[in-house]
Parts: structure tokens; sequence; C-alpha cells
């Protein structure tokens, strides 16, 4: 327990570096003392799908999300789980009840 608490205080404390490019001002995770450590040195800008979404910001360098640099990779496999404005699809059986994915892959490698 005491491990426990001694490092939650330590990651507590940590404050992410302010980003100078694209959106100058923001905390990023990925801002290091050398600039910015993510893809290509700067974040992305949102694609169409992100359109509505209550997490893009406005800077002089165009439209950007808040909380994930590539938004395009967030849209890669689906729904974005970060999106506000678009909720994904939950498969249902034939009676309406909602599947669990991974009770059904199990079910599905089973051959049942
Ligand atoms: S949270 Fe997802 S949908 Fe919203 S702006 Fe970011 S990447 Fe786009």
């Amino acid at each position: 327990m005491a491990g426990f608490i001694f490092a939650a205080k330590i990651t507590y404390g940590v404050r992410n570096m302010q980003c100078t490019t694209n959106r100058p001002g923001d905390e990023c995770k990925f801002m290091g003392k050398k600039g910015c450590t993510f893809l290509g040195g700067a974040c992305f800008q949102i694609v169409e799908k992100c359109e509505g979404c209550n997490k893009i910001v406005e800077t002089a360098a165009g439209r950007f999300c808040a909380v994930f640099p590539h938004p395009e990779m967030k849209w890669k496999r689906g729904v974005c789980n970060f999106a506000s404005h678009v909720k994904p699809e939950i498969r249902q059986d034939a009676s309406g009840k909602a599947i669990n994915p991974l009770k059904a892959a199990k079910r599905a490698s089973r051959g049942r």
C-alpha cells in the first residue's frame, strides 16, 4: 500500500511541457526539451469524420484534436473512442440484447 501511495504522489506531480508547434501553450505529453517528439515533429489536423466533435481546437496553424495528435488514425478501425458527436454502434443479438465482443470472439473461436 505504501508503494502505491508513493507512486501516486510521483505521477500526480508530473506536468507536461507546453506545445510550441501547432497548439502553442497547450500542455502535451509529446513535447520535450528538444521539441515535439511526435511523428514528423507536430500533430496532424483533424479529418472530416471529426467534424462536430467538441474536442476540436482551432489555432493559427489549423484545426487539431485536443486529446489525440493523429485524428486520422483514431478513425482507422471504426469510430474514434474519444468522439463526442458519434457513439460506436453496439451490436445486438436477435432478442435485442447487447453482444459482448469478447465473449462473441471466444464463442467464434470454439466454433459455436
Ligand atoms: S476526439 Fe476523435 S473525433 Fe474528436 S477531434 Fe479528436 S480524433 Fe476527432
